[in-house]
């Protein structure tokens, strides 16, 4: 455990920050995630809980450290209750407009020299950093997903960002036993910034009527040893997401290459947003995943 942080906070249950919440509480932190609803506290919690259940039938976990580890965890939809964390980790959707909501409501209830940190994969940590109350106390923690097998963290600072948050921050990181990259404030990091525009290439190329999303998933996997193919791994971020960081491209770095391609935009307002919602360039519904193209 980091020697000055002891207690997380998460905002935002979904599928990265319920990740995030079990990773902290495995590593012994304390963790209370928030989120809009009690109905989607009560349905990140069950992902935590049958997450851990498979460590233990997998005999990866021992049954008294899941129950030490979800013993840790609390989770309210009253954003009063992160009155006492020394780190909150924004994981809400990728939105600038809802984080900078966020970053209004829960400044003021963040004691004064408690750490926020962010969970975008794409937007600018200085200008989110700028819509809170404290700038030098606020950075980016990219975790990668699924959190608990992924093995990266990007730490990005913003302008303002202090060396004893940046410190803090790395302890934190190490002490979950992932390896830590540092990034520059750039659009989409380093990870995004090279991952995106091939899954969007892949979505260009599904668009074009050069492959199917077999064909391609597969000429990826087995022709580039990818583990997974563009689509597929798609489906997994979320579509929502994936379109969400290449407009951060195209509008940050100004250039037509990053230009989001248009059955992405499409697949994103029918909602198959993918594996989350059921249906994306698979559909989910059935046994087995089928290409929806
Ligand atoms: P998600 O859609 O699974 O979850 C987002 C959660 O945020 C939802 O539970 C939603 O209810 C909650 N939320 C929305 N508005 C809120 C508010 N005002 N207050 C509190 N909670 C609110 O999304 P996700 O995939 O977990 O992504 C979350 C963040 O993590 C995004 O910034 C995303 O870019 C980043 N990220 C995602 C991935 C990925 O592969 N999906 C990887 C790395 C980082």
């Amino acid at each position: 455990m980091s020697s000055v942080l002891k207690t997380i906070g998460i905002i935002g249950a979904g599928q990265m920050g319920c990740g995030i919440a079990q990773v902290s509480a495995q590593a012994g932190y304390k963790v209370h995630i928030y989120d809009l609803s009690q109905e989607r506290i009560e349905s990140g919690l069950a992902t935590i809980n049958g997450n851990l259940a498979r460590q233990v039938s997998s005999g990866k976990m021992g049954d008294g450290d899941r129950k030490a580890a979800l013993a840790l965890i609390s989770g309210s939809a009253d954003l009063n209750d992160l009155a006492q964390v020394d780190l909150a980790i924004e994981a809400a959707t990728e939105d600038e407009s809802v984080k900078r909501k966020i970053y209004a409501q829960v400044c003021p209830v963040l004691k004064p020299e408690a750490i926020l940190a962010t969970n975008t994969s794409s937007l600018s940590i200085t200008r989110l950093a700028s819509a809170t109350d404290r700038p030098e106390r606020f950075m980016g923690i990219h975790f990668m997903n699924p959190v608990p097998v992924m093995k990266l963290v990007e730490l990005v600072r913003g302008i303002a960002t202090e060396e004893a948050t940046f410190s803090a921050a790395k302890d934190y990181v190490k002490s979950l036993d992932k390896t830590i990259t540092v990034a520059e404030d750039f659009p989409a990091f380093i990870v995004n910034r090279i991952l995106l525009p091939m899954i969007n290439e892949a979505i260009y190329t599904l668009y074009e009527g050069v492959g199917t999303v077999d064909a391609i998933d597969t000429a990826m996997k087995l022709g580039a040893n990818h583990p997974m193919g563009p689509l597929q791994l798609a489906d997994f971020i979320g579509l929502d997401t994936c379109l969400s960081i290449m407009q951060v491209l195209h509008d940050g770095l100004a250039d037509s290459k990053y230009r989001p391609c248009p059955l992405l935009v499409k697949y994103v307002e029918a909602g198959w947003l993918g594996r989350k919602s059921g249906r994306g360039f698979y559909d989910y519904r059935g046994e087995t995943p089928v290409p929806t193209r």
